[in-house]
């Protein structure tokens, strides 16, 4: 009579007499080996959308940013600008400063007429003429003169140099000057700064407040930046409380939705609040459909393969093309990766986040941000990472990469310090609120105290 795997291993549990026991668990091992396990590994090879092989968080990263664009340009007033992504390069198109000009208040001259000059012997020079800053000189400045100068004021044709006014003495309209003067001492050489036709900021360059001042520098009353990529965020559950609603029995309150939106503005998005959908499936599909205008959408929760959850044959709905990866990460669920064909732009990437506070925010972290940031136009898409002291051991139980919550401290050589903020489970949003950053450990291993760890920095360090 044939048997199934499963009657092989209740027959194998039984006590038997030694030779048919052993006969019994050799069929069973070679039953597993060859039938049982080849089985299973089949069936889940088919399971639609779901990759049964563990994958790294680099390659879930590629295969995700192999699906997204930068998007359009838009212009804004310059003043609007600061924080936003220059969508294109820009060229000087004049020399910075136009002209030599003083950096100090003094007197012009020529290097020459002070050769050989001491305290005992000083060059006296006629001061024949005055520049302020904004004016310039009526007349060219000839052997033997000094013209008094003051910052920014241009030099005049015949001078080569500037000696500030506290090294100098005067005698009625002679001037004293107790010292050598070398050709271009405190002078500003004309283009210094920049040069016409000189390439001065990429495209995908943040602008910060040192462009804004090159970019008015060069006469960009408006520039063309990035558009801002709008995010729908949508958080599913019954038992979420959305603010302003009473707790009833079983029910928490949402926050993922201001932790998500916290995380979308940092990022350089705009948050588009698609609410608190309960786990229904046509609830969510209705929600998903509100936010099909936005570049990209974000849910959490409802994702996993409980019998509540409906996140994904919500998107089925849309015409979603789903992938959904095991990655070898904790905190960590599969994450769920879609994207819905849309007519006029390329498809609209979705991210299916798991409910738990912290698995949303750290897988946000590790594949949301990257897509957004690649969306909004950024040249560089990750975290900076910095390496970290532990100061304390950092263990990793489980065989999956560690992202743990530290806090980091700035240590006496100018390094870092990194220590747990306390409970790793992902449910536990206190010890995200004291984290600096994720510490990146390899799965059952333990970063000894003392040793350095990578760290991927979620904040300036206090
Ligand atoms: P789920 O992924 O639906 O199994 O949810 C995992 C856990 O996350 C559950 O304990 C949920 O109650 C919790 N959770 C889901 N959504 C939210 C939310 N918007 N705010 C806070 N906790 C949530
Ligand atoms: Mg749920």
């Amino acid at each position: 009579m044939p048997l199934g795997w499963y009657d092989l291993k209740v027959a194998a549990a039984r006590p038997r007499a030694g030779d048919e026991a052993v006969k019994r668990k050799t069929l069973n091992a070679a039953f597993d080996v060859f039938v049982r396990i080849p089985l299973v590994a089949k069936a889940l090879a088919r399971t639609p959308c779901y990759n049964a092989r563990m994958i790294s968080v680099e390659e879930a990263l590629e295969r995700i940013l192999a699906r997204v664009g930068t998007l359009g340009e838009e212009q804004v007033p310059l003043t609007r600008a600061l924080g936003r992504v220059l969508a294109h390069a820009v060229s000087s198109t004049l020399d910075l400063p136009p002209w030599p000009n003083s950096s100090m208040d003094g007197y012009a001259l020529r290097g020459a007429d002070a050769t050989g000059a001491s305290t005992k012997s000083p060059a006296r020079l006629e001061i024949a003429g005055r520049i302020a800053a904004g004016h310039v000189a009526d007349k060219p400045l000839t052997a033997g003169q000094a013209f008094r100068i003051f910052t920014g004021g241009p030099l005049p044709d015949g001078a080569d140099s500037v000696i500030p006014q506290e090294e100098v003495t005067t005698e009625g309209t002679t001037l004293l000057v107790a010292r050598p003067v070398k050709a271009g001492e405190f002078v500003r050489p004309r283009g210094e700064d920049m040069r016409a036709g000189e390439s001065v900021l990429e495209r995908g360059r943040l602008i910060g407040p040192a462009e804004l001042g090159l970019l008015a520098a060069l006469g960009h009353a408006q520039v063309r930046v990035v558009r801002k990529p709008r995010v729908g965020i949508l958080s599913t559950g019954d038992e979420i409380v959305d603010l302003g609603g009473l707790l009833g029995p079983g029910q928490i309150p949402n926050s993922n939705t201001y932790s998500l939106t916290g995380q979308v503005i940092e990022a350089g998005g705009e948050p588009v609040p698609l609410g608190v959908a309960p786990d229904r499936l046509e609830e969510i599909e209705a929600r998903f459909r509100w936010g099909l205008g936005c570049d990209l959408l974000i849910s959490s929760a409802g994702v996993s393969v409980g019998e509540h959850d409906f996140v994904k044959a919500a998107l089925e709905k849309l015409g979603a093309e789903q992938h959904l990866w095991l990655v070898n990460m904790r905190p960590g669920k599969p994450i769920a990766f879609a994207t819905i064909p849309s007519t006029g732009k390329g498809a609209l990437p979705v991210f299916a986040l798991p409910g738990n506070p912290v698995s949303a925010m750290v897988t946000f972290e590790l594949f949301v941000r990257p897509a957004l940031r690649r969306l909004g136009g950024h040249a560089r898409l990750q975290r900076p990472v910095v390496q970290a002291r532990a100061l304390a051991a950092i263990p990793n139980p489980g065989r999956r990469r560690g992202f743990l919550r530290v806090a980091l401290t700035a240590d006496e050589s100018g390094g870092y310090g990194a220590r747990l903020t306390g409970d790793q489970s992902s449910g536990i949003l206190r010890s995200m609120v004291a984290a600096d950053g994720l510490a990146v450990i390899p799965g059952d291993s333990t970063i000894a105290a003392g040793e350095m760890v990578p760290v991927i920095l979620l904040r300036e360090v206090r």
